[in-house]
């Protein structure tokens, strides 16, 4: 086991710039999720650990050793692709300890063990005879883990593990990747585009975009406290509805004001109390969660109350998704299943002043919601 850390590594493909100045502290014995749309340079980023992938500058050491200048097997790292990669001639047991024999000079009997003892770690004992042909993309994706498992690595490196699974299948195996991670206790790097996977598996996550780094956190902290619009977008599903809004008076008193008109969205600057001080004229944009936006059903909501017409409703079975049309942007509001709205009717709603996420111009959060509470 190890920490692995990244000091302001860099990687060009020719003008293309893919990893920009990344810097990261991996610690050891932690879960760590790169998480971020296609082509923001996480695969990048993790070959680069692996060796698979030259550092245009910067150093990146695992443990003591600084490894840039090494190759991927003097890494000492196992790597779990989304193809298995299994050899089809060999059975699942050769494939497991063909690593091993490969690289060391480990009798047979001990790879043998420590093979059985992978294989039952994965629930795959039964299959230890097969060939890769005879077993499904699951069991398949097991052996792969297996093989890894068996090198008893100082890292684990997962690029996209699951994506050939099917939603159900993934799910579970989610789990137990991270439950043998957590037996384990072997520093690893998982890397997917699904921000669902980063934040039910790790220990912390870290948002790229366009090969830099935005954020880096627990799940929850990136969840409530999100540094930025992109990552306020980019984690939650359904994913954060926003507008843009000005500060205008509405009444002799300043509101949000959306910029279409207060007809299509004001809410009173006083709610959000003493500490958020907003110049009139002021450009910002706002954004609230679907499952923060409540129904009104009294007008004990006063001011902060707004309307917008239904356009689809979809039933999720332990909720309804609404979706509504808000000065133009399209807003979702995750609402109790005993409420079904007719489709075009005016939807009134509101939000407490404390779930709401503030945007300035550049895209910086200058309010969070309040903090999301871990039971
Ligand atoms: P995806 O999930 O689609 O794989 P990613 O976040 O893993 O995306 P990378 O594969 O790291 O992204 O790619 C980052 C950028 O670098 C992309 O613009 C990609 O086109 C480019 N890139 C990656 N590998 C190479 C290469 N070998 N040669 C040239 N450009 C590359």
């Amino acid at each position: 086991m190890a920490q692995i850390v990244l000091n302001d590594v860099t990687k060009r493909f020719g003008n293309l710039m893919a990893v920009d100045g990344l810097d990261l502290e991996v610690r050891d014995g932690e879960f760590l999720v790169l998480v971020g749309p296609s082509g923001c340079g996480k695969s990048t980023s993790l070959r680069m650990i692996a060796g698979l992938e030259t550092v245009t500058s910067g150093d990146i050491t695992i443990g003591d050793t600084r490894v840039n200048g090494l190759e991927p097997r003097e890494r000492n790292i196992a790597m779990v692709f989304q193809n298995y990669a299994l050899y089809p001639h060999m059975t699942v047991e050769e494939n497991m300890g063909f690593g091993l024999q490969l690289s060391t000079d480990m009798p047979d009997a001990e790879i043998k063990e420590r093979v059985e003892e992978a294989a039952e770690m994965m629930g795959i004992t039964d299959l230890l005879d097969d060939k890769p042909k005879q077993l499904s993309g699951g069991q398949q994706q097991r052996v792969a883990l297996g093989r890894a498992i068996v090198r008893e690595p100082e890292a684990f490196l997962f690029d996209e593990p699951l994506s050939n699974l099917d939603a159900k299948l993934r799910t579970h195996m989610r789990t137990e990747i991270s439950r043998i991670q957590n037996e384990l206790e072997v520093t690893s790097i998982y890397v997917t585009h699904d921000q669902a996977e980063a934040m039910t598996m790790g220990d912390r996550i870290v948002v790229l975009n366009d090969g830099e780094l935005q954020q880096v956190g627990p799940p929850n902290e990136v969840y409530s406290k999100p540094v930025n619009r992109f990552v306020a977008g980019f984690i939650g599903s359904p994913s954060m509805n926003f507008l843009d809004v000005e500060v205008r008076d509405v009444d002799g008193r300043p509101h949000l004001v959306s910029v279409e008109g207060a007809d299509v969205f004001s809410y009173p600057v006083s709610a959000f109390g003493e500490s958020l001080r907003l110049e009139a004229g002021r450009e910002l944009e706002l954004g609230v969660r679907p499952e923060d936006i409540r129904r009104v059903t009294d007008q004990q909501a006063g001011d902060r109350v707004q309307q917008a017409p239904v356009a689809v409703v979809e039933p999720m079975g332990s909720d309804n998704f609404l979706y509504m049309d808000v000065g133009g942007t399209e807003w979702t509001a995750r609402v109790n299943s005993a409420f079904e709205p007719e489709e075009g009717t005016q939807f009134e709603f509101t939000f407490d002043p404390d779930v709401v996420h503030l945007f300035d111009e550049t895209g910086e959060t200058i309010k969070y919601q309040r903090e999301v509470k871990v039971a």
